[in-house]
This record gives structure tokens, sequence and C-alpha cells, in this order.
């Protein structure tokens, strides 16, 4: 299956490894995931300072990551 989240033939969201196919909501492909964080970090990028600021420091030691 061409799913972002198969690496070394499991599953790397869920838990169990198992990938549940065609019926999984998480199912995306490398370049939809891709297109989801370059939303993601626009979006974050947005964000007036300060509040990048803080989530900097909350979530990503300090670092923006966007
Ligand atoms: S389709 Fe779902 S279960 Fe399968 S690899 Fe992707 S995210 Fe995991």
């Amino acid at each position: 299956m061409d799913c972002f989240a198969m690496k070394d033939g499991k599953c790397s969201v869920m838990k169990c490894g198992k990938c549940g196919g065609g019926t999984c909501h998480f199912h995306k492909t490398r370049e939809e995931q891709a297109q989801s964080l370059e939303k993601v970090s626009e979006r974050l990028r947005s964000l007036p300072e300060y509040q990048q600021e803080a989530i900097a420091d909350k979530y990503y030691g300090g670092v923006r990551k966007w």
C-alpha cells in the first residue's frame, strides 16, 4: 500500500504496527503528507511572533521548525 506511514512493512502510526488497508482513515500518500505538513508550516508562519515563540518553546525546544 502506498502510504506515508508504512515503514519496513509496518505502520509507524498505529501502535500495533498492522496496516488497516483501504478502510484506514489515516491513509495519505507521501505527497499528501508533505502537502499537509507544508500547510501546517504555513499556518504557524502566519501567527504573530509571540505565539510562534511560545509554540517553539513548548513543543520544539525553542527551535522554529517551520
Ligand atoms: S493506511 Fe493506515 S494503517 Fe496502513 S500504513 Fe497507512 S496509516 Fe498505517
